[in-house]
């Protein structure tokens, strides 16, 4: 199956082509982009698709850096 045969599931009309775009997302009250996500992106309504794989590892990455933030704020034990 070829990507130039999908239809945009949103207006029906416009053809899905793989891009990479920049992706950004409000996680935890910021603002988060992420630059050269592949993406399918409708050429009629610009409706942008992601990738389950790519949301997946996406939200990993989040997940990670917020456990970094967490350990790296840890209290230091008073003497
Ligand atoms: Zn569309």
């Amino acid at each position: 199956m070829s990507a130039e045969n999908l239809i945009c599931p949103i207006c029906h009309y416009g053809k899905l082509c793989e891009r990479l775009i920049t992706h950004s997302q409000i996680f935890e009250g910021q603002l988060i982009v992420t630059p050269k996500v592949p993406a399918l992106v409708c050429d009629v309504c610009g409706e942008k698709i992601l990738d389950d794989e790519v949301l997946t590892r996406l939200s990993g990455l989040l997940g990670q850096s917020k456990h970094g933030a967490r350990s790296a704020t840890q209290r230091h034990s008073w003497p």
